[in-house]
């Protein structure tokens, strides 16, 4: 078999965490109906959240991917709040290759 260049590119693309397009943003996954979820690093609170309410908020392009904020969900905990999305189990809404080594020495 011959390796095109388009068919190296998707072994590259393949090796690495992949988000659906319909969870990229907040309107696509208010659309498509997406069960989301804040998750603390520390106290590990978690709260589900309602894209259709941060589209109001932010408007429909707003992205949740490799998006993360200090810890909201307990008085005083200094974790971070990250996202997941619920497909078939809840998955990351980051790509590993992408906010490592940031998170890491934040
Ligand atoms: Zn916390």
């Amino acid at each position: 078999m011959r390796l095109t260049r388009l068919g190296i590119m998707f072994a590259i693309c393949s090796m690495v965490a992949w988000i659906p397009s319909w969870a990229l943003t907040v309107g696509a996954m208010a659309e498509h109906g997406v069960r989301v979820q804040v998750h603390c690093t520390k106290c590990r609170a978690y709260h589900v959240i309602d894209p259709a309410v941060l589209v109001a908020i932010k408007g429909p392009e707003y992205s949740l991917v490799n998006r993360r904020c200090r810890c909201r969900l307990t008085e005083g905990c200094r974790g971070w709040n990250n996202f997941h999305y619920l497909h078939g189990v809840m998955r990351p809404l980051w790509v590993f290759e992408e906010v490592y080594p940031r998170w890491l020495e934040e």
